[in-house]
Parts: C-alpha cells; sequence; structure tokens
C-alpha cells in the first residue's frame, strides 16, 4: 500500500483544471481555440542559453556536480539574490535546485515538521496545498480581498498563526493575481515574523516580471536571517523546461539543505548547470522576456479598457491578468465554460485559486500580442452579449 504521505499529495476530485483540459482536449483534436488558460512561455530560451549548453555539452560536463551546486553557478545565484533584494548575498547562503517547484518542496522540508502549521496567503500557486501535504504538515489558507488589490493583511494572517506555526508562504509578483506586494503589505508580514519567530517562505520565481522594481522582503530590518527566498530560471530566463531553480537562506540552513540535496536530488546535471551560470552571468533574455510580458499586459489592458463591467484586479506583475467579471455573472466557472462555448477563447476560473479570487478570471499573456487582442476583442463580443 502507499504512504499516506503521498497518497495525500493530491487528493483526487476537482481540482479547478476542468476548463482547461476541455479547452486542450478541444484544441489537439483540431479545434481552433485560444488557450489562456496556462502559463508557459510561447517562445524558446534564448538562442544564447541554448549555445551555451550545446558547448558545454561538447567540452565534456557530463558528470557528477556538487551537492549545492557547482561554484560558478552558486556564484551567479548569488549575485542574483544580491540583485533582486540589494542585501549582499554570498554564495554559502544559496543552493541550486531542480526548479523553483523543488526550491520550495525544500524550504518546506526544512522548516516544518509533520504535525507543524504553516499559514499560506490565497490565491496562490497550485502546488501549495501538495508540497505542504507532502511534509506531513497542516496549513491555514488566509484570503486576501480584490477589492484591495489582493494585498495580504498582517493581521489577517497572525490570526491565524497558532502555537506551532512555524512559517509563512507568500508569493509576490504573485500567481495567480499577478499581484505585487506593496512595501507596507510586507512590512506587516515581516514584523509578525520577527515577534512570533517565524520564517517567511518567499516564492520570488517572478521577480523580473513587475512592473516596479521588485521588492524582497529579505531585505526588510531582521528578515535575512529568517526568510528563505525561492527562486527560479523558468520566468525571468525562459527556461521552464530546463528545470532549474534556487534557494536563498541563511547559511546554516543552506549546509542542511546541502544534506537534503544528498538524499534527493545527487546535484544537478552538470551541462545546464554550465548553461544557466553563463545564461546568468549575461542575463540572457532578461530584459527582452520582461518588456514581452510588459507590452502584452499594456495591450491586453487598453483593448478591455472600454468596458466597464469588468474591473481589473492586481495584474502589476507576473505573467497573469485578472479580471473580475462578477457585475456579469458571478458564478465565474460558468462564465469561463460559456466563454469557452460561444467564443472558442479558455481562461481560468478565478475560483480554482481560492475564495478571494471568485467572481473573477485569469488570463494568462502567454501570447503574442495580436492573439491577446483578438482575445480581448472576443471577451468584449461575449460579455456584450451575455444573457
Ligand atoms: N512558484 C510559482 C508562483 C509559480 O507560478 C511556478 C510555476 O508556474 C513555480 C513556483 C514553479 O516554477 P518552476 O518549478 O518552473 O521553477
Amino acid at each position: 500500500i502507499p504512504s499516506s504521505r503521498i497518497t495525500s499529495i493530491s487528493p483526487s476530485g476537482k481540482d479547478g483544471w476542468e476548463v482547461h483540459v476541455a479547452a486542450m482536449t478541444r484544441r489537439n483534436a483540431g479545434e481552433d481555440i485560444v488557450v489562456l488558460s496556462v502559463g508557459d512561455h510561447d517562445f524558446h530560451t534564448p538562442a544564447e542559453t541554448v549555445e551555451a549548453c550545446v558547448r558545454a555539452v561538447r567540452e565534456g560536463r557530463h558528470h557528477y556536480t556538487n551537492l549545492a551546486g557547482i561554484p560558478r553557478l552558486r556564484a551567479a545565484m548569488a549575485r542574483l539574490s544580491t540583485r533582486s533584494s540589494g542585501i549582499e548575498t554570498p554564495a554559502g547562503q544559496v543552493i541550486a535546485t531542480p526548479g523553483g517547484q523543488a526550491a520550495l518542496y525544500a524550504a518546506v522540508q526544512a522548516t516544518l515538521d509533520a504535525g507543524s502549521h504553516a499559514v499560506v496567503v490565497a490565491p496562490y500557486y497550485a502546488t501549495y496545498p501538495g508540497t505542504f501535504r507532502a511534509a506531513g504538515a497542516e496549513f491555514t489558507v488566509v484570503e486576501t480581498r480584490a477589492a484591495d488589490g489582493f494585498q495580504p493583511d498582517a493581521g489577517a494572517i497572525e490570526a491565524a498563526v497558532r502555537p506551532n506555526t512555524r512559517a509563512i508562504l507568500i508569493n509576490t509578483p504573485n500567481n495567480p493575481t499577478g499581484a505585487v506586494y506593496t512595501r507596507a503589505a510586507l512590512e506587516g508580514i515581516a514584523d509578525l515574523c520577527r515577534r512570533h519567530d517565524l520564517w517567511l517562505l518567499s516564492d520570488e520565481v517572478y521577480w523580473t516580471l513587475g512592473a516596479c522594481e521588485h521588492l524582497s522582503p529579505r531585505a526588510l530590518p531582521g528578515m535575512a536571517e529568517r526568510t528563505i527566498v525561492i527562486n527560479s530560471m523558468s520566468k525571468s530566463h525562459g527556461m521552464t523546461g530546463w528545470r532549474i531553480g534556487w534557494l536563498t537562506a541563511p547559511e546554516q540552513l543552506v549546509g542542511l539543505l546541502t544534506g537534503f540535496n544528498l538524499v534527493s536530488t545527487y546535484g544537478l546535471p552538470d551541462f545546464i548547470s554550465h548553461a544557466t551560470a553563463e545564461a546568468m552571468e549575461n542575463d540572457y533574455g532578461v530584459a527582452e522576456i520582461a518588456a514581452r510580458y510588459a507590452g502584452r499586459r499594456t495591450v491586453f489592458l487598453d483593448a478591455i479598457r472600454g468596458a466597464n463591467q469588468i474591473q481589473v484586479r492586481g495584474s502589476e506583475g507576473g505573467m497573469y491578468v485578472m479580471l473580475d467579471i462578477s457585475a456579469i455573472e458571478p458564478d465565474d466557472e460558468a462564465f469561463a465554460w460559456a466563454f469557452l462555448e460561444s467564443e472558442k477563447v479558455s481562461v481560468m476560473p478565478g475560483s480554482s485559486f481560492g475564495e478571494s479570487a471568485a467572481g473573477h478570471i485569469r488570463i494568462s499573456l502567454c501570447k503574442p500580442e495580436p492573439v491577446l487582442q483578438e482575445a480581448a476583442a472576443r471577451l468584449l463580443r461575449f460579455i456584450s452579449t451575455y444573457r
């Protein structure tokens, strides 16, 4: 019999991806469906990064690597952590992982015992609950308010803290809302982490895709020693399929996580480590990708500006736009199904991401501007004739 830990990860039942799955099935059967329900880039990894990888393979980078990452890679990661937080970060405070998800998994394993508790701010990325369950940890979801632009409220988070709470998990820029947490919101969370002696797990995989300069809570007073930043090459450098990310954490925890890598990944692929280090050292693709998403966001939001039944919430960064469609149809799932049916555009119902995003739809910006313009035109037509 499988362990209860493994069976708990994905409880069976409705998971909120039904509209997306139906859209993909229809598209794979040849129908012309515009899929705006998923978050992977529509473009390839920058050619320079691909070349670096091919070169690394040819140079014989085929061997086991250091458990925490090859020194060149850790040095490059530390430089990016320094840049994203503004805090001088030595290589001893970073550790490479196979993607942001593995970084998140390692962060949860490193801070939560079975039976201990975490608080997670909603709306949140779909894998968070399973990642806590895989550690046997309990968690409480704290909702945000759409009317506040999905900004977290430290008072609401604090009300969920229990004697066995060890960590708070946040994500900014946020998936699914695109909200970029304000300094005031982050200061409130930092304050309660210090007072209750909690870890802050800060998922910053979209840090290069915000509309303004990134603010990492690790930079706030007294937070470097209690923050674990989850980072990734997937979104910033266009490398989703390469599976490479990293954690920034106090040096002692990084030492312990090196032991964790020993028993989990046994280090990362050699050639990918070298190619990634080169991509980091030269910022391959970073500015272009950020500009592309900023342009797409502007184009899409401009295209729907006339529709006053739709409110834009959050949507300041990341790869998504969140629209409040509750004035047209409070049941976001019914809206998403009907939109797919009549206009052949798939979007995610907001309620798939928790209560706070109910009455919303999430639009992924992972399509070129003309496609987004066409999708916006179809959305306007759809709402003008709805019911
Ligand atoms: N965190 C957030 C908020 C995400 O949206 C994603 C991917 O979509 C991840 C983490 C994991 O990314 P990866 O494992 O590709 O680095």
